[in-house]
């Protein structure tokens, strides 16, 4: 289907095509945004070219040179810590009062079923929030001179400082809270932020750069560049950015990472999240959370539960609860309110899971639920008989796909979990907490939930994986600790 008319659901369309060098732009190529789903053509933004990405990035350096005094004696007085969390608090409440809007947004460009878009504008508001309120993580120490004899007749301080410029990419599974996450701790601490979002949702990430204007944040510090791999290699290769903040794949984080090179890199990617369930769980609610962790946003989720590891003894007790809970799901279009699990981004992104399925299948693999695709619908699925080491139990999927195994004990899920080459988060059920505990202890993620799956975050914890998951945390005050560094001020007293 092509672009039809406008959708009465958004009634907004952004301003200009992008905003950059503090304003919205007529640029010079167009592309149009529509609802996968309906194919309701939503609105046109910029695919932007070289030279803007590049013009765009040097706006921003100039704005942060005078913003931080490099360029001029106004000093850091520009837009003090205190005008930046106001900003951000105000940002916070006009989102929850366009929540309507925003979620109306979300809801219609990428996949998110409308009940998803709702709740990621709550928690898009409430990242700003904690952003606003994240000024303590940029207090810095003073430092003990006087511990060396050369230094004895010197008194001295360190504080935090910002790097200056970011970059920042994201995907198109949270295109309003992703981009939140790396704009809020970056204004608050200081940096000026060039995004570029998602080629399939960049209207949230327009609509959220209009509302920061009104709330108080100065144009000059901030541009949403929309466009598709092209314009973000052109954004992380300027030498101009300071910091890239990725999210996204795995694949594509390794040419960004090559073509950043040298500079502060914060990469948020994948993982095969594994949940273990102990013998003495009700296993009827662990397998409802795992149905729901599993097959919420239809698995494209960097949290999604991938891979489940039972006690052998219960191992058919809780695959036939998981099985029931997932016939409970009720599949279906996006923008209906009772849908639980809506379509994949696009026909492509379910052909390939199918075909992941299907090479499972030719493995051994034993469809225990779905495995059946229409359009870019993909049933939720079950799958049994697996390997510990098959390429669909520890690649991560990002679809609507989990494999159950049976363990020995959760020593052995343990050993089993930290087999792949990701580890972002996991869950644990058990009721024995010294288990729990040392369950949590020695798996290699960057979170466990206990007597919870692998897909629970609040926004204000530290966030990101070990090994390929990623490099650095996110999480609004990790955030702005990354994208600062401390600077150290000393004055000889003699
Ligand atoms: P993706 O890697 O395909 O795309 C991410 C972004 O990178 C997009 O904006 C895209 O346009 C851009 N891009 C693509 N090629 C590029 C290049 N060569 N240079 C610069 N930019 C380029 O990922 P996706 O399909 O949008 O998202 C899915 C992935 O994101 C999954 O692996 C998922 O686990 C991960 N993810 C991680 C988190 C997290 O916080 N850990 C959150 C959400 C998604």
């Amino acid at each position: 289907t092509g672009p039809t008319a406008p959708s009465a659901a958004t009634r907004w369309s952004p301003p200009g095509q992008a905003f950059a060098g503090g304003r919205w732009q007529e640029t010079e190529r167009r592309t149009a945004v529509t609802d996968p789903e309906t194919g309701a053509f939503l609105g046109e933004v910029a695919d932007s070219t070289a030279a803007e990405v590049r013009a765009a990035v040097d706006a921003l350096v100039d704005a942060f040179r005078a913003g931080t005094g490099a360029d001029t004696d106004a000093g850091r007085g520009d837009w003090p810590l205190w005008r930046r969390r106001e900003a951000l608090h105000r940002a916070a409440d006009l989102l929850r009062q366009r929540a309507e809007r925003f979620t109306a947004i979300v809801g219609s460009e990428g996949c998110k079923t409308i009940r998803d878009a709702r709740r990621e504008v709550g928690r898009a508001a409430e990242t700003l929030q904690l952003s606003a309120g994240a000024g303590h993580a940029l207090q810095g120490a003073s430092v003990p001179f006087e511990d060396t004899s050369r230094g004895a007749d010197r008194l001295g301080w360190s504080s935090r400082e910002p790097l200056g410029v970011v970059a920042a990419i994201t995907p198109f599974n949270d295109p309003l809270n992703l981009v939140a996450h790396k704009v809020g701790p970056a204004l608050l601490s200081g940096n000026v932020i060039a995004v570029k979002p998602h080629e399939a949702t960049p209207l949230s990430a327009l609509a959220l750069a209009e509302l920061l204007l009104e709330a108080g944040v100065p144009g000059d510090r901030l541009a949403v560049l929309p466009g598709g791999p092209a314009a973000g290699r052109e954004l992380v290769s300027h030498p101009g950015v300071d910091v890239v903040s990725f999210t996204g794949g795995v694949r594509t984080a390794d040419e960004v990472a090559r073509l950043a090179g040298a500079r502060t890199l914060l990469m948020e990617l994948g993982g095969s999240n594994p949940v273990i369930v102990d013998h003495d769980v009700d296993l009827m609610a662990a397998a409802r959370a795992i149905a729901e962790g599993a097959f919420g946003c239809a698995g494209q989720n960097c949290l999604s539960v991938q891979r489940v590891y039972v006690v052998a003894r219960h191992y058919d007790e809780l695959l036939g609860h998981l099985t029931h809970a997932t016939a409970h799901l009720r599949v279906g279009s996006k923008h209906d309110e009772r849908t639980d699990v809506g379509p994949l981004i696009d026909v492509a992104a379910a052909r390939r899971v199918e075909h992941r399925v299907g090479e499972a299948v030719a493995r051994g693999a034993v469809v225990r639920a779905g495995a059946v695709r229409q359009e870019a619908t993909y049933q939720p699925t079950i799958l049994t008989g697996l390997a510990p080491d098959d390429p669909i139990v520890t690649d991560e999927i990002f679809g609507p796909v989990v494999s159950v195994l049976p363990v020995a004990d959760l020593d052995d899920a343990v050993n089993q979990a930290n087999r792949a080459a990701t580890g972002l988060q996991a869950g644990v059920f058990t009721r024995d907490t010294t288990a729990a505990l040392r369950t949590a202890r020695r798996l290699r993620a960057g979170a466990v939930m206990i007597n919870d799956t692998s897909d629970f975050r609040i926004d204000a914890m530290p966030f990101g994986g070990f090994h390929r998951s990623g490099i650095g945390r996110e999480g609004v005050t990790s955030a702005v600790v990354a994208m600062t560094a401390p600077k150290v001020i000393a004055a000889r007293l003699t």
